[in-house]
């Protein structure tokens, strides 16, 4: 396909004719010194004869190193191109829509996950190093937090301030992403003290979930670097109650709801539920309802499946970690190891 034709790789090619046209010229302008057993001569063109070989072998790794690099990413952009294309038209044909199911919202997120695991493979170096990054600006962090503590005079306080700076910057230089750190907030629902991560950059959003009211709230950084508590982010109202039939704690509903699944707050049992406000016919169908070998590691499991529709997710096998595709229905479940990217 002429849309990836590479001008570096024709300018690599020129560089081949211009060192078999090289050799050619020494070798035939080195004969006669060499025909006349001249040792200097001869010496001379050994010299020039490996420092050309020598050279070319370096150029041809350079070029195949580079080729094949460029193969990869490639083959993961298509991928990833092919991936963001399907959950492109999904989300045009939503568009019009009034309302949008969770399970639409969970193929769309298939889509964007497989896209970034792709990805994630191919930049695992470097996902550990904004890892290693995150972990030692935190610590900084933490560090001068406690010195900010027992600071007595608005210079000591500056300078403190400085510093972390100068060092976190230097963090955030060498990191591929942008640094996100831990800021502790009060939730803005509940007053509660809660922990999340915010990048170092002013101006950057980061969204905290409340371990306590279940509220998504935002947190901004300030140009002073201070962080902000910002709006929150509230599902559908729910305000029909929905008690569990295996733990009795009574759950919310959206009021507008008349039959589905829900996942119990307290015991994680998922709630089959159908009828009106108040009279509603609930069942208990488990925390777990199926079992899965991982295809990596064969590693039994239990997952899972809502039983009333075809399922398409991703999830990571509890031993070995590995992204794990799942797909069918609870009776005809498949397994499959996450789809490494091919060649066409
Ligand atoms: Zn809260
Ligand atoms: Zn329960
Ligand atoms: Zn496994």
């Amino acid at each position: 396909m002429t849309v990836f034709k590479n001008n570096g790789n024709d300018f690599s090619s020129y560089w081949w004719l211009a060192l078999i046209a090289a050799v050619i010229f020494i070798g035939s302008a080195a004969s006669p010194f060499v025909f006349s057993n001249n040792p200097q001569a001869t010496a001379v063109f050994s010299v020039l004869l490996t420092f050309i070989t020598t050279t070319a072998s370096i150029l041809a790794t350079k070029y195949y190193a580079k080729m094949d690099y460029q193969n990869t990413l490639t083959r993961y952009g298509l991928q990833a191109w092919r991936n963001l294309d399907s959950l492109a038209i999904k989300v045009e044909k939503a568009i019009n829509r009034d309302t949008i199911e969770s399970f639409q919202l969970e193929e769309w997120l298939l889509d964007i996950d497989r896209a970034k695991l792709g990805w994630r493979d191919l930049l695992q170096e470097l996902f550990a190093l904004q890892e290693r990054l995150e972990k030692e600006s935190s610590e900084i962090a933490v560090r001068y937090q406690e010195q900010l503590k027992s600071a007595s005079t608005p210079e000591e306080v500056n300078k403190i301030q400085k510093e972390r700076e100068d060092a976190l910057a230097e963090k955030s230089a060498k990191a591929p992403l942008p640094l996100r750190l831990p800021v502790s907030v009060p939730c803005p629902e509940c007053g509660t003290e809660q922990t999340g991560l915010l990048g170092t950059n002013s101006a950057d959003t980061g969204w905290i979930l409340c371990v306590k009211c279940n509220v998504k709230f935002a947190v901004h950084r300030a140009i002073d670097g201070s962080v902000r508590v910002g709006g929150t982010l509230k599902g559908p109202k729910k305000d029909t109650p929905l008690t569990c039939p295996d733990c009795n704690y009574e759950n919310s509903i959206d009021a507008k709801k008349t039959a589905g699944i829900i996942l119990c707050d307290t015991c994680n049992t998922h709630i089959l539920y159908s009828g009106s406000k108040g009279k509603f016919k609930v069942e208990s169908l488990g925390v777990t309802n199926s079992e899965i070998s991982c295809p990596y590691c064969n590693e039994k499991q239990q997952i899972w499946i809502n039983p009333t529709r075809e399922v398409a997710f991703l999830t990571s096998c509890k031993k070995c970690n590995l992204p794990v595709q799942i797909s069918g229905s609870k009776d005809n479940i498949h397994t499959s190891k996450f789809e490494k990217v091919t060649s066409d």
